[in-house]
């Protein structure tokens, strides 16, 4: 329960955190929030050589509105998410899902960039995001670029970042009239992690026709997807009973389901399913 012999650097700025990671990427590890690095270096599953401190960098934190976008700092909590009233109101899908998170002390120190870039496979907030369809920034030593939510989770523990780039904003779209959103999981009891979680934002015209839908699945496979087979079944469906259960039916179509000491594979199919129709449900009920 001891980690390796380790340096530790908090930089003031991100360029010079940018800076340092390109000097030492082989050898340094980004930390933000500590919940799942710390452990992992306790448990030595990491060791890294160095770790360099996001935590003093005053200008990763905050949740801004630009335009119809909605443009996140990596640093931002769990807390504050879950605590924004303006966010509450134009998305109020990342809220609900922060909210779900762990527990208090997970949700105060907790990132919504650490939780991304370390792509758990049970982590809540990778399904939002892809739900939302979000982009990501990251910035390293060529300077910046913008990475899709759907591309951004490569596999267990594996994102589409770079080793010397951090993962500076994420952007959203602030839904449009008409829109509703839910996410529901069924939690692991002991540590809060999904099981089984799905994130849905979908849109519904005057005429009750459903014209998007964006659903994000955590839980079931190595990494969160996009379920696009469900998202196809609602678009121009008049989102009633038949058109919702035809979506979740699809719900883990073509995914290697993740089976382990709380849920066989075969059980997780089933209760994604379950969780799809409730949370799609959800997000109907909402639409307005
Ligand atoms: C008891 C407990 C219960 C939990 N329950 C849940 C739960 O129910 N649901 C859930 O989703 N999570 C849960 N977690 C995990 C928690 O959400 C972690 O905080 C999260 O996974 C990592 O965020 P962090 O800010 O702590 O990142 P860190 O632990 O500091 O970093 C995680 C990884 O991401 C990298 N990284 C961090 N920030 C950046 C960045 N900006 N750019 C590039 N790389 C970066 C780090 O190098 C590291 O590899 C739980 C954790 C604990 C300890």
């Amino acid at each position: 329960m001891i980690p390796s012999q380790f340096d530790y650097l908090a930089p003031q700025t991100l360029d010079e955190a940018v800076r340092l990671l390109g000097e030492h990427a082989d050898e340094a590890k980004i930390l933000a929030g500590g919940h799942s690095l710390i452990p992992a270096m306790k448990l030595r599953l990491a060791m890294p050589e160095l770790l360099i401190d996001l935590g003093r960098i005053k200008d990763l934190s905050y949740i801004r509105e630009e335009g119809d976008q909605i443009h996140i700092g990596a640093m931002t909590t769990y807390y504050e998410l879950e605590s924004s009233e303006r966010l509450r109101e134009v998305c109020p899908l990342l809220p609900e899902t922060a909210a779900q998170i762990g527990d208090v002390q997970v949700r105060n120190k907790g990132t919504i960039g650490g939780s991304l870039a370390h792509s758990d496979p049970a982590a809540d907030l990778p399904a939002a995001i892809i739900a939302l369809g979000a982009e990501m920034v990251a910035v390293g030593a060529n300077g910046e670029r913008v990475i899709k939510a759907a591309d951004f989770f490569v596999d267990l523990m594996t994102t589409a970042l770079d080793a010397g780039e951090i993962l500076r904003e994420i952007r959203v779209r602030a839904p449009e009239q008409g829109s509703g959103q839910a996410y529901l999981k069924m939690p692991q009891p002991a540590s809060g992690f999904a099981v089984v979680g799905i994130a849905v934002t979908l849109t519904r015209d005057q005429g009750g026709v459903c014209r998007s839908a964006g659903i994000g699945v955590t839980g079931v496979a190595s990494k969160a997807y996009r379920a696009t087979g469900a998202e196809n079944a609602l678009v121009g469906s008049s989102l009633d009973e038949q058109s919702i259960n035809a979506a979740a039916e699809t719900i883990a179509d073509g995914v290697s389901l993740n089976g382990d000491l709380f849920a066989s594979a075969e059980y997780r199919k089933h209760l994604a399913e379950v969780y799809a129709r409730r949370a799609i449900r959800a997000a109907v009920s909402r639409a307005k």
